[in-house]
């Protein structure tokens, strides 16, 4: 996705251990039109779904989400880091390891959200490694629901989450795809250095 690409390039920075901050627009300040076009962008890929429901984390798979799940006019369920003290223990829950603070978390979604009839958008923000979209394949699974695919804003296809995932069984779109971040350097996936 060009425009996606072009907010990377213009106002993304690489941090160290190939960790891609992109605060400007996605992460802390969200640019809302570029939100409402990976929205659209995301409902054209996953077209021939049927999705009923869409998935996400707390909290910066939000935004992207909430596009989509407008666009396709069905609910946007996002999966909670810390399980709030209004939540009944009628719920699903994963462990999930954080790429970016090197810790395990359990994530909880109420088993009210999610029903065996349910074709699951699940998005998020990054693809690193996969624990965060599997963790949310796994709540998909124990609700007897279907992953329709997983959507991903930015993957970072020189870690394994793409081949873990795909050996799952699951449809993985990502809107960019990062060959490399070496040298401070963005390269996206088929394209030159910039
Ligand atoms: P994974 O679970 O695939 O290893 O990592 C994905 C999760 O870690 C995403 O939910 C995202 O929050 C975070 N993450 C992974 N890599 C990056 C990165 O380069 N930059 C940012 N901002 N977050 C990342």
């Amino acid at each position: 996705m060009e425009q996606l690409k072009r907010a990377i390039e213009e106002r993304g920075s690489v941090l160290t251990e190939g960790v891609l901050k992109v605060d400007q627009f996605l992460n802390h300040q969200i640019d809302t039109s570029l939100m409402i076009n990976i929205g659209k962008e995301f409902v054209r890929r996953f077209d021939d779904c049927k999705i009923t429901r869409v998935l996400t984390i707390e909290s910066s798979g939000i935004a992207p989400s909430f596009m989509a799940a407008n666009e396709l006019n069905v609910p946007l369920v996002f999966a909670r880091k810390k399980k709030s003290l209004t939540m009944s223990d009628n719920v699903y829950t994963s462990s999930i390891y954080s790429f970016t603070k090197q810790e395990t978390n359990e994530i909880t979604v109420s088993k009210n959200f999610l029903s065996p009839k349910d074709h699951v958008l699940i998005i998020d923000d990054f693809l690193a490694n996969g624990h965060a979209a599997l963790g949310l394949t796994d709540i998909v699974e124990q609700a007897g629901a279907t992953v329709a695919g997983i959507g991903i804003v930015i993957e970072k296809s020189f870690q394994d989450g793409r081949k873990t995932i795909e050996e799952e069984g699951y449809r993985v779109e990502s809107l960019a795809r990062i060959q490399s971040l070496h040298d401070s350097k963005i390269t996206f996936l088929n394209d030159l250095p910039i």
